[in-house]
């Protein structure tokens, strides 16, 4: 079984999540399932091989490929965080969502300049968050490696609004 399998077998498909009219892709089962991390993981680190020096995760689900990723390839982690979570100074990056806005940030420091960062999260939808979080790494005079995600939701604008980085998904819906 692929790896794309896989996360079609395992990944469930919620109607009506978190508001009516959406399609929620929980992909717990396939983070809960061993093989299934890990060759989600290897499957990420295979297109970025020997191009990075640091893995960003996302909050909160970035975190779980973040951290694999980051010790599968024996680099450090970044944390991206929701705004108010970080103790010391922070960079901070808005984005609009459907309804309103939101913001991410990191650690002034954390990231020494220069550095090539991959970022990981689970769900590429409009690109807002991941976009955030790449002028985060640029803010900190750093680049962006690369961008890996499991599933990219297609039709949303997610690539459009990342273009101009390498970006990879395991599985399209
Ligand atoms: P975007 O900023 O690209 O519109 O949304 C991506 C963010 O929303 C990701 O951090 C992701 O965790 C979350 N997200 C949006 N839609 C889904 C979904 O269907 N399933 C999951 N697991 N997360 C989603």
């Amino acid at each position: 079984e692929s790896i794309l399998e896989t996360i079609d077998r395992l990944c469930a498909v919620v109607p009506n999540y978190p508001t009516p009219g959406v399609t929620f892709r929980d992909l717990t089962p396939v983070f809960a399932d061993g093989p299934a991390l890990r060759g989600m993981v290897d499957a990420l680190l295979a297109d970025f091989e020997g191009t990075f020096d640091y893995v960003a995760g996302v909050e909160a689900r970035g975190f779980l490929l973040a951290a694999a990723a980051a010790y599968a390839s024996g680099h450090g982690v970044i944390t991206v965080r929701k705004p108010g979570k970080l103790p010391r100074p922070t960079y901070n990056e808005a984005y609009s969502m459907e309804y309103g806005t939101n913001s991410l940030e990191v650690h002034i420091g954390d990231i020494p300049h220069g550095s090539r960062v991959l970022v990981l999260d689970d769900v590429l939808a409009t690109g807002g968050t991941l976009g955030a979080t790449a002028r985060l790494i640029e803010r900190a005079g750093s680049s962006v490696a690369g961008i890996g995600v499991v599933l990219e939701l297609d039709g949303l604008g997610g690539r459009e609004n990342l273009a101009g980085y390498k970006v990879r998904s395991l599985r399209t819906y």
